[in-house]
């Protein structure tokens, strides 16, 4: 008997178990709804529309109805709003906007891939022209027909999370001047502060009026323009203003249909993304799902597990064993210029957890052999469990070769890898792509090393109250441009000399630049006998430390 499967959501998630079902069933009867205008657009593309970097709007869309049909005998209604579900008489609801009518369409399985919807806090004005959000091409039609008609000088952007920052560039990119208010004092909170705070130098290097610890509070219009009140009793006056507060799972009509709703607010699912209702499974940015790094159910509104949820839904449905392996949280975004991207847990993410036992390095190499011209420096930063060396997260900021640092360790982490394995995994090497000793492959030395003991740290958050003696190992010159309070200078060049002038007695705690010099002198040290600890990263972490106010 052919068995009739609908979906609600036609884009990541609901296109993608749509596409695989059909690869796996040809016998079932698909229909796709989507209350939108379009199915499988680029969701992600959107802030590029805005910033003209994808012109022609025709680009976003990834599938028409028309490709589903004939590719894939899929029937797509777009425009069509499904409204409530009839778990016992196994119906959808289905109101077909266009024409205003309402129709009940009978189901054997159903799959909810509605997504996520923009947070919008209850205050005045954000229904005021020229105050957007971004999740459908319409919204970006408006912001650019906004943009161009009388043209625009300023925005702010409320949020400095991933689209904000996105759209902070785009924005940018139009020639507007930009102001990112943000409430907590840093941006991209999946980030720890330090790294974070390498992200928020660059933006206001790159002119980015950058409001941090200050959070919105409500609109006004004012003068043909809009005036952004805050919480610190300021107001920003501007042209527009973009709403990237961030967003929260439609579970509204699984919740209607009696479905379980996790504590995150999201549709609970098992492995196979069945619902509290075996014929309803759930997909996407609506559904919680079990961080593997932490153990924990959370809401990772992102695209690639959107699309693997889809397509494990589709082989459940199709009879197949396959089981969604959970998610880790590796993310990208670039921010005029800068990479920054992670994967797994960050260490306030462990923190938050409950977990104590891990250990932290910082690396500051070059994107590829120093040699070579054009390096740039990758700030890196890696998470490890001390009792058996797994790898928990990763974060990096630099503007080349982020990327592929991270998916490499993303690929470890989902192999539960640890950081003896990093120390080993091989990578191609050419002097203009990476070096012979890869910066992932020296974060899992450094790691290895601290778990061996041969190169024992110091916790940077002690800097301050320790009673060990702080050497530093740079060059003269270096030293008179910064060091660390009460820091003795003995460079490296000359430790081996002035052997008798290492302060005796006392822990040390040694640094240099970035780490290499001060872990050389650790190990001369260390072998003398002395109790050395390595400051991770030197001064350039501390740096980023000092920025982030930690
Ligand atoms: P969606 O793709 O949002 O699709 C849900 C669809 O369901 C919508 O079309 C909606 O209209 C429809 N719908 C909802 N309720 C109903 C109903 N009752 N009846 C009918 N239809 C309904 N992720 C990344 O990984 N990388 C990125 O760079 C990235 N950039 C992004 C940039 C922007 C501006 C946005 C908005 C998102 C971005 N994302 C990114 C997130 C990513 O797009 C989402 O995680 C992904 O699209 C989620 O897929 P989904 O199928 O769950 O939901």
């Amino acid at each position: 008997m052919t068995r009739r499967v609908l979906i609600v959501g036609g884009v990541a998630g609901g296109a993608s178990a749509a596409a695989r079902l059909r690869r796996l069933d040809e016998a079932a009867e698909i229909v796709l709804f989507d209350r939108g205008l379009h199915v499988s657009f680029a969701n992600c593309g959107l802030p590029y529309y805005v910033g003209n970097v994808i012109v022609d709007e025709r680009r976003l869309l990834v599938a028409s109805r028309e490709l589903f049909r004939d590719r894939f005998n899929i029937d797509v209604c777009t425009e069509h709003e499904v409204t409530a579900i009839d778990r016992a008489a196994q119906t959808i609801r289905v109101k077909d906007l266009r024409k205003g009518t309402e129709r009940d369409e009978l189901y054997d399985v159903l799959v909810l891939a509605p997504g996520a919807a923009p947070i919008r806090p209850d205050v005045r004005g954000l229904d005021l022209p020229g105050v957007f959000v971004v999740r459908t091409i319409p919204d970006t039609r408006r912001i650019r027909a906004w943009l161009e008609e009388p043209p625009r000088r300023e925005a702010v952007v409320v949020g400095g999370g991933f689209i904000g920052l996105e759209m902070a560039e785009n924005l940018v990119r139009r020639g507007l001047e930009v102001t990112v208010l943000e409430k907590l004092p840093q941006v991209m909170p999946p980030f720890d502060p330090e790294m974070a705070a390498e992200i928020a130098r660059h933006l206001r290097q790159a002119g980015v009026r950058l409001r941090l610890a200050e959070g919105f509070r409500w609109i006004e219009a004012h003068g043909g323009r809009l005036a952004v009140h805050t919480d610190r009793d300021a107001t920003i006056g501007t042209d527009l203003v973009i709403l990237a507060l961030g967003v929260r799972p439609e579970a509204t009509l699984a919740e209607a249909a009696g479905l379980a709703i996790g504590a995150r607010g999201g549709i609970v699912v098992d492995e196979r993304m069945r619902t509290s209702d075996p014929r309803i499974y759930a997909v996407g940015d609506a559904i919680e799902v079990r961080d593997v790094v932490i153990g924990q159910e959370i809401i990772l509104p992102l695209a690639g597990p959107a699309n693997r949820q889809g397509r494990v839904a589709a082989e459940a449905i199709a009879g197949r064993a396959t089981r969604f392996r959970g998610v880790q949280g590796t993310a990208i975004v670039g921010v005029l210029g800068l990479t920054v991207a992670t994967t797994g847990a960050s260490e306030k993410g462990l923190r938050r957890a409950g977990v104590t036992d891990y250990g932290v390095v910082y690396l500051h190499p070059g994107h590829h052999a120093g040699y070579y011209p054009g390096a740039t420096p990758i700030h890196l930063k890696l998470l490890y469990s001390r009792e058996e060396g797994r790898i928990l997260g990763a974060q990096a900021v630099g503007q080349e070769g982020i990327d592929k640092r991270i998916d490499v360790i993303a690929t470890m982490i989902q192999m539960r890898g640890t950081v003896h394995d990093l120390a080993e995994v091989e990578l191609c090497y050419a002097p203009q792509f990476g070096a012979a000793k890869d910066p992932v492959n020296v974060a899992g030395m450094m790691a290895a090393n601290a778990l061996r003991g041969d190169m024992p740290l110091a916790d940077w958050s002690e800097i301050g109250r320790t009673s060990a003696v702080l050497l530093d190992v740079r060059e003269p010159d270096e030293f008179a441009r910064g060091h660390l309070e009460g820091a003795v200078n003995l460079p490296l060049s000359e430790l081996r000399r002035r052997i008798q002038d290492v302060p005796r007695g006392r822990e040390l705690w040694v640094y240099c630049a970035a780490g290499q010099r001060a872990y050389y002198a650790q190990r001369l040290l260390m072998q003398l006998g002395l109790d050395v600890k390595n400051l991770s990263g030197g001064f350039t972490t501390y740096a980023m430390m000092r920025e982030a106010g930690l």
